[in-house]
C-alpha cells in the first residue's frame, strides 16, 4: 500500500491506496500510447481549449487544493494558495503556446524545399517529489501535452492524495488515458522509466542519477532537476535588514524544503559587518512564525516526516560536535508534528554536511568572507549548482558576481527560492541533468526535430 500521513499531525492518515504494479503500469502506458496517437495529430486549438478548460478545473478547485497540499505536506496556507495559482497560470501559459512555431524554413537547397518541424516523443513519463505537489506534476504535464505527447505521473508517496486530487481535475478535460497517474515508490518509479519515451524526473540526486542512467541505457531522452546548496553572498553595502528577512524568508520558509532554499550565507566584510549582520538574521529567524500550516501567519509549518525532523536536529548536534556554534533553533519543539526550529549554524569546518550537503530542512549555515572573490569561491565550493542569491546596490559587482557564481538561477537582492513559470529553470553541475524545465524550453524536450527535404517531382 502507498499511503500518505500529515506531517502536521501525523495521526492523521490522508490517503492509503494501492501501488501500482510493473503490469498496471504498463497498462496505463498502453493506453496512454493510444490516447496520444489522436491527440498528437488532432488540431492544436482543441490541445489548447483542453488545457484552458483544465485550468479553469484547477482554478475552481483552488481552496480544497490549497487546503490538501497544507495538509498532506505541510506547506503553509500562503505559499500553498500561491502554488495553486501558479499551476493554473502553467496550464494557461502552455495553453497558448501550443501555437507557437514548430519548426523553421531554410534558404532552399540545389534539391529543393527545406524545413524543419517538431513532433512529439509519444508517451511521457513523469516523477516528481512531494515538495511542490501540484505545480510541479503540471509544469512537466502540461508542455508534454501541449506539444501532442501523453503523460503518465508517478507522484512522491508523501504526495500521492495531491496528485490523485490534480487527476481528478485534469483529465476529464483530456481525451480517455491521455493523463494517468500510477501511485508508488522507487518500483513503480523505475517500471514508468523503463516504459516512458521521454522522462522527466525532479528529486533528490541520487534518485536522479539513477534515473538518468537507467533512462540513457534506453536510450530515451532525460532530464532530471535535483537538488540544491544554495547560497547568498552579502556584500557590507547591501541593504542588510531587506537581506537578512529575504534570507530568512529563504532559508526556513515551508521548512526550508525547496530545492532552491538558501543553505548558506556568506557575509562578505570584516568582524564588525559579520557581526552586525549575525544578529540581524538570527532576529529574522526568530520573527519567523513557526506553526500549524493552516493558520495565516505560519511561514514555518513542519518538516515532511519524522526522520526529516532527527535529521535536522542531529546535524545541529553534529555541528557542535565539530567545533560550530548553534545561533538560533536546533531543537525540535514538545508538540505534535514533524517540527523544528528554524536552525541557523555557524564556525563548522569546511567539509562539514551543512557546507558540502544539502540538508533538506530549516538549517542554514553562516559563513565569513573577507572579500567578494573569497565569497565567490566559497558559494561555488560545493557540487550543486542550482540556485544563489547576491546582495549588494553596486550594479558593476552584481553583474560580475552572476557571471561567475556557478548556478542556473542567479538573483540579485533577490531571494535564491522563487522562480517565474515562463523562464527556463534548472541547474548547474550535480543538480541538474539534461534540458532545462519550463518555458520555451519546454517544447525541444518534449519533441523531436525533423528535418524535411522537398524536391519537384
Ligand atoms: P526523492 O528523490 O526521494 O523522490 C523523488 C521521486 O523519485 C519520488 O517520486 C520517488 O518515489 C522517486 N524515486 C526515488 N528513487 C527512484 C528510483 N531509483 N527510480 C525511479 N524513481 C525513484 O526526492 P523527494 O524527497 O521526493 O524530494 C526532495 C528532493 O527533491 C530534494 O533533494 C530537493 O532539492 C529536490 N527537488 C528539486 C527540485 C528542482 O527542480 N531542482 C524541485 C523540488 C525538489
Amino acid at each position: 500500500m502507498i499511503s500518505s500521513s500529515s506531517p502536521t499531525q501525523p495521526k492523521d492518515l490522508v490517503v492509503e491506496v494501492p501501488e501500482s504494479s510493473a503490469a498496471e503500469v504498463a497498462a496505463a502506458f498502453e493506453a496512454a500510447r493510444t490516447a496520444q496517437k489522436a491527440w498528437a495529430s488532432g488540431p492544436a486549438a482543441a490541445r489548447a481549449t483542453a488545457l484552458a478548460a483544465a485550468a479553469d478545473a484547477v482554478a475552481g478547485a483552488a481552496d480544497e487544493l490549497a487546503e490538501l497540499a497544507v495538509r498532506e505536506v505541510g506547506k503553509p496556507l500562503g505559499e500553498a494558495k500561491g502554488e495553486v495559482a501558479r499551476s493554473v497560470a502553467i496550464l494557461r501559459y502552455y495553453a497558448q503556446q501550443v501555437f507557437d512555431p514548430i519548426g523553421a524554413v531554410h534558404e532552399p537547397s540545389a534539391q529543393g524545399l527545406l524545413f524543419t518541424r517538431r513532433r512529439p516523443l509519444g508517451v511521457a513519463g513523469l516523477i516528481t517529489p512531494w515538495n511542490f505537489p501540484l505545480a510541479i506534476p503540471l509544469w512537466k504535464a502540461a508542455p508534454a501535452l501541449a506539444f501532442g505527447n501523453a503523460v503518465v505521473l508517478k507522484p512522491a508517496p508523501e504526495a500521492t492524495a495531491c496528485a490523485l486530487r490534480l487527476a481528478e481535475l485534469v483529465a476529464p478535460c483530456l481525451p480517455d488515458g491521455l493523463l494517468a497517474v500510477v501511485p508508488g515508490d522507487a518500483d513503480a518509479g523505475q517500471a514508468v522509466v523503463a516504459a516512458a519515451d521521454v522522462v522527466s524526473f525532479t528529486g533528490s540526486v541520487a534518485a536522479g542519477n539513477a534515473v538518468a542512467v537507467a533512462a540513457t541505457k534506453r536510450g530515451v531522452a532525460v532530464q532530471a532537476e535535483m537538488g540544491g546548496q544554495n547560497p547568498a553572498i552579502v556584500l557590507p553595502d547591501a541593504d542588510l535588514d531587506a537581506a537578512a528577512r529575504q534570507v530568512a524568508a529563504a532559508a526556513f520558509g515551508f521548512a526550508g524544503q525547496k530545492c532552491t532554499a538558501t543553505k548558506r550565507v556568506v557575509v562578505v566584510g570584516d568582524a564588525e559587518v559579520a557581526a552586525d549582520f549575525r544578529g540581524r538574521l538570527v532576529a529574522a529567524a526568530e520573527a519567523m512564525v513557526v506553526g500549524d500550516p493552516a493558520e495565516a501567519d505560519v511561514t514555518v509549518g513542519p518538516v515532511i516526516d519524522e526522520a526529516a525532523r532527527d535529521r535536522v536536529v542531529a546535524t545541529a548536534e553534529d555541528a557542535v560536535r565539530s567545533g560550530g556554534r548553534v545561533l538560533t533553533g536546533g531543537s525540535a519543539p514538545d508538540r505534535d508534528g514533524w517540527f523544528v526550529a528554524p536552525t541557523l549554524v555557524e564556525g563548522v569546518p569546511a567539509d562539514h554536511t551543512l557546507a558540502c550537503d544539502e540538508v533538506f530542512g530549516p538549517i542554514c549555515l553562516l559563513q565569513a568572507a573577507a572579500d567578494l572573490d573569497e565569497a565567490i569561491a566559497l558559494a561555488n565550493a560545493v557540487p550543486h549548482g542550482l540556485a544563489a542569491a547576491v546582495y549588494t546596490r553596486d550594479l558593476a559587482t552584481s553583474l560580475d558576481a552572476a557571471q561567475r557564481l556557478e548556478a542556473g538561477l542567479v538573483k540579485v537582492n533577490a531571494p535564491t527560492s522563487g522562480v517565474d513559470f515562463y523562464l527556463p529553470f534548472g541547474g548547474e553541475k550535480a543538480s541538474s541533468i539534461g534540458a532545462r524545465e519550463q518555458g520555451k524550453a519546454a517544447q525541444e524536450f518534449y519533441t523531436t526535430t525533423h528535418t524535411i527535404t522537398v524536391a519537384p517531382a
